[in-house]
């Protein structure tokens, strides 16, 4: 009667013990789950102490809760299991511990006290499953679940696991792991022995402030942010306007996308003036208007190829760079000097900014607008502008303090 009692006594000391709140993690070392095989599965797994449970019936999750099969989880765990058909309960018990589950009853004694489960055991595929968490909270495991890969970490010690934080971002991009104890992460960190893949991506990032609005990108490793920018060799597509004048010259160009097709106001102001100069018996046509980008690649191309590139500089636009691409830009009759000299020629430059064109190129401004001398060419700006940079006696370039040249 006497051992009796003493070893009562010793029982409830062990479940003291047992049912002692733990702190996060506990002084002493956890176990440490080295090696684990941490590829997805399409079934859960559970690891217990570092080696895996051999399950012939895989565990379930059963309106939120984890249930793995009673058998297979209890031995591994030491427990030995017994079936008693004429109560339909379960008993397992080692050297410390009886647990005895009734068969659809959610009540349990563990140790002779009675315990409520969430969830009654239930049956899959023939084998009793139990709530783990029942068994994890009454016989005292920590117990980690490794979601992405479907894992769950078993232990009476604390649960250690390194896992992979980050990886250096220089050469040769070591990786490191941070150690996690009971699913906590720690400040211990170690190397883990592999160097990352870094995958090298180039990441739009913006466009310079400053014309020509060049586009840079920033380098990512491994999706991570570096310091590291280049240009994309690409520019804004943003135009530049100045006092509400779109420009295109040497130095600032348009973009391939730029196709407005001819101006409307333009060719309104053009049919006008033209009126006009048929009043005053003179006959002025439009022998070029709006030119697309590519079409005045071929332009070039092609002057290129039969003057040289430093002469065709001096009359023909690179694309992008030409006015007529604006769509506000009419070549006049012929496109020679001579119609400077002509009737035309001498009345358009006298009355063009009437109706709001200038002459775009003018005499003795070519160092300036970086062309020769156009007589034919004009370039609508509206009327109140063109009167003012007529009247200024300036070409456009000197009137809006712009340069001309190519980079
Ligand atoms: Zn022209």
């Amino acid at each position: 009667m006497r051992r009796a009692k003493i070893v009562a006594a010793l029982f409830l000391f062990a479940l003291a013990g047992i049912h002692q709140p733990s702190p996060a993690y506990a002084d002493s070392a956890p176990f440490m789950f080295e090696n684990m095989d941490y590829q997805k599965s399409d079934h859960i797994r559970i690891a217990l102490d570092g080696a895996e449970i051999p399950m012939e019936t895989k565990p379930q999750i059963i309106g939120g809760r984890t249930f793995v099969p009673m058998r297979s989880v209890s031995e591994s765990m030491g427990l030995h299991v017994e079936w008693d058909e004429t109560t339909r309960s379960v008993k397992a018990a080692d050297d410390s511990s009886l647990i005895v589950f009734s068969m659809g009853s959610d009540r349990a004694t563990v140790n002779d006290q009675e315990k409520t489960l969430d969830v009654p055991l239930c049956i899959v595929e023939d084998r009793i499953m139990v709530p783990l968490r029942f068994l994890q909270e009454n016989l005292g495991y920590h117990v980690v679940w490794i979601q992405d890969s479907n894992l769950i970490l078993m232990s009476r010690q604390d649960v250690g696991v390194w896992r992979y934080s980050y990886f250096e971002m220089a050469e040769p991009y070591r990786e490191v792991e941070a150690l996690y104890v009971n699913g906590e992460k720690t400040a211990r960190i170690r190397y883990n022995g592999k160097c990352h893949e870094a995958l090298t991506e180039w990441r739009f990032e913006g466009y310079e402030e400053v014309y020509p609005f060049k586009e840079y990108e920033r380098k990512y490793l491994g999706g991570v942010k570096t310091a590291e920018t280049r240009y994309t060799g690409k520019n804004s597509t943003t135009l530049v306007t100045i006092q509400g004048i779109l420009i295109a010259n040497k130095t600032y160009s348009l973009p391939e996308s730029y196709h407005p097709g001819e101006n409307a106001a333009a060719r309104q102001a053009f049919n006008i003036m033209q009126a006009d100069a048929k009043a005053a018996g003179l006959t002025i046509y439009i022998s070029s208007g709006f030119r697309s980008y590519s079409l005045q690649e071929q332009i070039y191309n092609r002057n290129v190829a039969l003057y040289g590139q430093s002469r065709t500089d001096t009359f023909s636009a690179k694309p992008g760079h030409s006015e007529h691409q604006t769509g506000m830009a009419f070549d006049l009759n012929t496109i020679s000097g001579t119609f400077g000299n002509s009737k035309e020629g001498e009345w358009v430059r006298n009355n063009g900014y009437k109706y709001g064109f200038i002459l775009r190129y003018p005499e003795g401004k070519e160092s300036i607008t970086g062309y020769q001398y156009e007589p034919w060419h004009l370039r609508f700006l509206g009327i109140d502008m063109a009167a003012k940079v007529y009247e200024s006696g300036l070409c456009l370039e000197e009137y809006l303090g712009i340069p001309s040249s190519y980079a």
